[in-house]
């Protein structure tokens, strides 16, 4: 464990839909015991499998607001049109009080704006995929977007990698091996230190 507990360090970590962010997230999660995914709250529906409380805090948009009027966000951002998504400030205590650090899986402007907050106590990464039409094949593959949702991730996509260069590093998640690595290497300088 590292000496300077008192730091309240965070890993964020960001990529267009379908860059493979979420397999990622997951070897982290599964190699590094000082990380714990932090459970954002959104008021999308659960898809097929997604459990309320461990994929995120399920809620209507009114119990959104509220939050956003109590301040209880570290950052939120309406990701897609009508679709809140935020990081609570009580999240990112809980898993501080258990002497880890909170691995945020957020879009590109909230990332941003964490960064900006958070400073030297954040490490911020952005995947990306070989390109444009690498993204659009593993997004068809996974098999969870209608036609529309696709495209809208799609030109989010193009807008989202012209960010890559704001954020602490960059990883091309061409194989995935190699890019895991490269991560595992950063996230361990930056915990250690
Ligand atoms: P994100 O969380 O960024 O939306 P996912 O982790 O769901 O992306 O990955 C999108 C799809 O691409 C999934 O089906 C995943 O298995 C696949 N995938 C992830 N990384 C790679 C890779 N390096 N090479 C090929 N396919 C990948
Ligand atoms: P999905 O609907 O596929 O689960 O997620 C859509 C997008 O919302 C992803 O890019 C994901 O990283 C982002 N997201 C998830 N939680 C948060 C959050 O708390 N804040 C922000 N700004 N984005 C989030």
């Amino acid at each position: 464990m590292p000496e300077n507990r008192d730091l309240k360090k965070i890993v964020i970590i960001t990529a267009p839909s379908g860059s493979g962010k979420s397999t990622i997230v997951h070897y982290l999660l599964k190699h590094i015991p000082q990380l714990a995914f932090s459970v954002s709250a959104c008021t999308r529906s659960p898809r097929s499998g997604e459990v309320d409380g461990t994929s995120y805090y399920f809620m209507d948009v009114d119990a959104f607001k509220e939050k956003i009027a109590a301040k209880a966000f570290a950052e939120y951002e309406m990701v897609y049109a009508g679709k809140y998504y935020g990081t609570l400030n009580s999240e990112l205590e809980r898993i501080w009080n258990k002497q880890q650090y909170p691995l945020i899986d957020i879009d590109v402007q909230g990332a941003l704006r964490l960064k900006k907050n958070f400073k030297n106590q954040a490490l911020s990464l952005f995947i990306q995929a070989p390109s444009i039409a690498e993204l659009e094949r593993r997004l068809r593959g996974r098999g969870t977007e209608t036609e529309a949702s696709l495209q809208e991730r799609l030109a989010k996509a193009q807008e989202e990698l012209l960010y890559a260069h704001h954020f602490d590093a960059c990883i091309v998640n061409d194989d995935l091996a190699t890019a895991c690595e490269a991560i595992m290497r950063k996230l361990t300088e930056f915990i250690n230190n």
